[in-house]
């Protein structure tokens, strides 16, 4: 991972959330308030035009830009979940570029900053659920000597089955807890687009 990277990143996730901003709406609209596409494409609508203007010396330091923008931009609660967990990974990349055990040490606060500020604990059909196994994918491919690449496909793969286990579980965190029994047989919108900040990832380091 580098700046360049990680801005092509950020940018695959603008550019897939522009295409999918009705599907993750629609999702929400199952067992949510339907705004999830509109949050996640004003959230990282913003994040675009902040990281225009900006040439951060540091992965990290882009990363941070990229959680504070979102928390500031987005008011559904996707938006300090996302930002706390942008800010936590970029806050561990204090350089340059960062190896993909690297990397895969800085996910793992993303994760822990979810957890801490949502309270949710996997099974709750939240992000989370898309998050974990994502994490544990990446961790085992980077720990094994993979390229980021290689991680970052695990990785997305892995959080989409995870996306896929959310349909039969009921909400226990969010909106769709209110829903009880009936959030039953639905997708849960933010694991939707946590698979799809991961598929972004491996997009684009596959591309490099
Ligand atoms: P809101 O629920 O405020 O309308 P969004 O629609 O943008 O915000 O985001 C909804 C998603 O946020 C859910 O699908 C779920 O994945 C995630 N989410 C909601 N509450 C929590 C929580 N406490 N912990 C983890 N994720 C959560
Ligand atoms: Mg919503």
């Amino acid at each position: 991972m580098d700046i360049d990277l990680a801005r092509a990143w950020v940018q695959a996730i603008a550019a897939a959330v522009d295409q999918r901003k009705d599907h993750l709406t629609q999702l929400d609209s199952a067992i949510g308030d339907a705004d999830h596409g509109v949050n996640m494409h004003r959230g990282f609508s913003a994040v675009t035009t902040a990281l225009d203007g900006t040439d951060p010396d540091t992965v990290g330091a882009l990363l941070v830009k990229v959680g504070t923008t979102l928390v500031s931009s987005i008011g559904g609660a996707s938006g300090p979940l996302y930002g706390s967990a942008f800010r936590a990974i970029g806050k561990m990349l204090d350089a340059p570029r960062a190896t993909p055990q690297e990397f895969a040490h800085a996910l793992a606060p993303g994760l822990d900053a979810i957890r801490k500020l949502g309270a949710a604990t996997p099974g709750d059909k939240t992000m989370i659920d898309a998050y974990t196994p994502a994490l544990a994918a990446f961790q085992q491919q980077a720990h094994a000597g993979a390229d980021l690449a290689a991680a970052a496909l695990a990785a997305a793969d892995a959080a989409e089955d995870g996306l896929r286990a959310t349909t039969p579980l009921q909400a226990r965190k969010g909106r769709a807890s209110y829903l009880g029994a009936r959030s039953i047989g639905h997708p849960d919108p933010g694991a939707a687009s946590t698979a799809l900040i991961f598929r972004a990832l491996a997009e684009t380091a596959v591309a490099r």
